[in-house]
Formats: structure tokens, sequence, C-alpha cells
């Protein structure tokens, strides 16, 4: 990567970036990650066959494991989360400030095998690095490298054409939020949404925004079918306000996603809630939106606790790959009556002796909901498998 030496005499390693080369050239999108990786390393280790770099990496791993011990022992190893990715060089924050990390070439190896290029969100183990500082859009960090990435406990992806993308590793919770009014409410997204979230292992959260728009109350009587149904559910409003308590009660230690569509009131509500983001340009990266063209997302912290991925592109996206078949358990209301059915596969829709249609002719179950499943299930039934 750029010109970089790096020498393991001992303890004694040195590495060279020139990260102001680096950034020119590298500032493309997450999906190139794993490509990239390859474009970066140095020759001789881009021309090593796979044979290769496993017999070396079973080499390197011992001499990187004691120089890892030495730096546990030295009280030198440092864990964060990685809050951003620029390029080859990860932020990380390891509660305290930001590092500028590369990323130890015998993970980096590994990575690249295993498919699992780093993301925002992944949790890290990182020594600082022998150079000092890195600058990154002016802001000066302490360098890092990177030794470890823990397993992840969930992954967010996001769908070009037909291959997916890590926007996010370990995202806990999804927050939907849709408005009152203006664009106006479609339930039907919020099903879509509770999908995906329950499909990547989040926590979803319905939030209803502009409250304020809701004169007749259909809102309202949205938010309250979802709370039904176990969503942790609230009907916020920045303009009056009203629920946001709540929902950064909801927010607090935990990482978060915003879902909705754009107009929804997302961004209104990041501030709200915590003024500081728009300020922490410095430290933060650049929250400036008008300079957010690309999709790369980011990991903003709360100032009461907990991270949110800050990702533009990521406010409209398609479900990922639903079978069919696994349609009814995201329903949690259909998914209560499994078994129930004369038939084992019974998709809910067509068949005899459905509890699923008897519990919606007995009004045990919202018709708005059924509808968003039936219209779903035709979808994924459509979709090509890949
Ligand atoms: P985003 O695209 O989801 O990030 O939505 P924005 O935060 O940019 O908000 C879109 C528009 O909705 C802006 O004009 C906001 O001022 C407005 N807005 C946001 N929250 C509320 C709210 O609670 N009530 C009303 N009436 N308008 C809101
Ligand atoms: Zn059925």
């Amino acid at each position: 990567m750029g010109r970089k030496k790096d020498r393991n005499k001992g303890r004694e390693r040195k590495i060279r970036i020139d990260l102001r080369r680096n950034r020119a050239e590298r500032t493309r999108d997450q999906g190139e990650w794993t490509r990239l990786l390859h474009a970066g390393d140095d020759r001789q280790e881009e021309t090593e066959s796979a044979e290769n770099v496993r017999a070396k990496g079973e080499l390197s791993r011992k001499r990187t494991i004691v120089l890892h011990d030495e730096q546990f022992a030295a009280g030198r190893v440092h864990r964060g989360l990685v809050v951003a990715m620029r390029g080859l060089i990860a932020e990380v924050d390891d509660g305290e400030q930001l590092w500028a990390c590369t990323v130890r070439r015998l993970l980096r190896t590994r990575l690249i095998k295993e498919r699992h290029p780093l993301a925002v969100g992944d949790d890290v183990r990182f020594a600082p690095g022998e150079e000092g500082r890195i600058v990154i859009d002016d802001r000066e960090l302490p360098e890092g490298v990177i030794e470890e990435a823990a397993p992840r406990r969930t992954t967010l992806l996001r769908e070009y054409g037909r291959r997916l993308h890590v926007v996010a590793a370990n995202v806990d919770q999804a927050v939907i939020v849709m408005a009152a009014d203006m664009p106006p409410l479609r339930p039907h997204l919020i099903d879509r949404y509770l999908v995906a979230a329950q499909m990547g292992n989040m926590q979803p959260v319905v939030c209803v925004n502009k409250a304020d728009l809701d004169a007749g109350g259909a809102a309202a009587a949205v938010v309250d079918r979802y709370a039904r149904l176990g969503y942790p559910s609230l009907l916020t409003s920045v303009v009056e306000p009203r629920g946001l308590d709540r929902l950064q009660e909801l927010l607090t230690d935990r990482m978060s996603v915003l879902f909705g569509p754009s107009g929804a009131g997302k961004s209104s509500l990041l501030n709200a809630l915590d003024p500081r983001l728009s300020l922490k340009v410095g430290t933060l990266s650049d929250l400036d939106r008008g300079r957010h063209t690309t999709t790369t997302a980011r990991l903003l912290k709360w100032a009461f606790g907990g991270y949110v991925v800050d990702t533009p592109g990521l406010r409209q996206f398609d479900v990922p790959n639903v079978a069919p078949a696994q349609l009814p358990g995201l329903f949690v209301e259909l998914a209560e009556l499994a078994g129930q059915c004369r038939f084992l596969d019974c998709s809910h829709r067509h068949e005899e002796a459905c509890a699923v249609k008897e519990a919606l002719e007995a009004g045990r179950i919202s018709p708005e909901r059924y509808e968003s499943y039936c219209k779903m299930y035709e979808e994924c039934a459509a979709k090509p498998k890949y």
C-alpha cells in the first residue's frame, strides 16, 4: 500500500505509509474492498498462490501471536470499533479517541480468503503503530495496526444488483423511521423493513415520526398495531417535540441503524437527539451532509452512549434474498400459527384448512399485514435465487 516496509525483528517493527498517495487512489466504494486489498498489497503478496499464502500464514500466525502477547503484556493492545473505512485505512474508536489503523498483513490475507472485508462496526484489536500519526481530512490521528477482528454478531447486507455488500457489522437494532404524513405513511413499507431487519438478526423498532401531522390519528393506530405485535413502537415528532426521550432510551448503549424513506425525518431525529453530532465534524469524520456523495457507511457516537450507522445509501433498499418458505417465520403473527395448518408447507394463500386464513377471517390478523405478506411472498417467489 503506497510505500510500505514491514520488517519484523522481534518487537521492532517499522511501517511506512504514504497516506496522501493512498487517499488519492483509494476513496472508493466499500464493495471494492476485497479487490483493493489485492491491488493494495505489495507485489510479492499479490503474486503468491493460495498454497503459498496458507503455508506462509501458518508461520506468520505464530510470529504474530508472540508479538500480540508481548504487546498485551506491555499493555499496548487496544480494543475499538471501526467507525469508518477510508480505502485501506480504518478509523477506529477505542472509547476515548480515534485512531487511523492499517490492517496487519496476516489478518488482511485471512480476510481476503474468507471474503470478509472489514466494515464499520467491526470490533477490532490493534496496537499503536511505530510511525506515530496519520493525517486524514486535515485531522491528525495516531496510527494503529489492526491485529484481530472479532466474529460478528450481525451483518447488515445490501444488494448491489446481484452482489451482496457488507454495509456494517454488529448492528443490534434497526429503527424503522416513517413519516405520519409527507411522505404519506405506507405500512407495507414498514413490513418490508421489518422483514429485512429480522433477516439481519437486528431487533426492529418502529418509529412513526411527524406525529404533529397525524391529525386523524391514523398514524397512532399504525403504531398501535405494531406495538401489539410485540415490536417496540413509538410516535415521535421533532417539531412538537414528542417521543424523543423514549427513542433515546431505545438507542442508548446499542448500535443501531435508521431505515426509512427519504424525508421521513431521520436526519432531523439524529440532530434532535444529539445536537452535538453536527458539531462533531472535527472528530467524528465529516458529518457535513453536503459532502455526503458516497454510500460509504460510518458510525456516529451518541453523546448518551451507543452508536448509529449513518449511511445515506441505505435509506431505500431492497429486501434481501428471502426464500418464500422463510417468509412466514418473519411475520410474527404468522410464525405463531406455525404447524396449525393442514399442510406443513402451507403458504397461507390458497390452501384449505389454513390457520392463518382462519385467524384473518376471525379478525385476529390485520388484513394489511396479511396483504403485505402475500405481496412479498409473490415477489420472493419470482426473484431468481443466487
Ligand atoms: P430524512 O431524509 O429522513 O433524513 O429526513 P429529514 O430529517 O431531512 O427531514 C425531511 C423534512 O421533514 C425536513 O423538512 C424536516 O424539517 C421535516 N421534519 C422532520 N421531522 C419532522 C417532524 O417531526 N414534523 C414535521 N412536521 N416535519 C418534520
Ligand atoms: Zn396456512
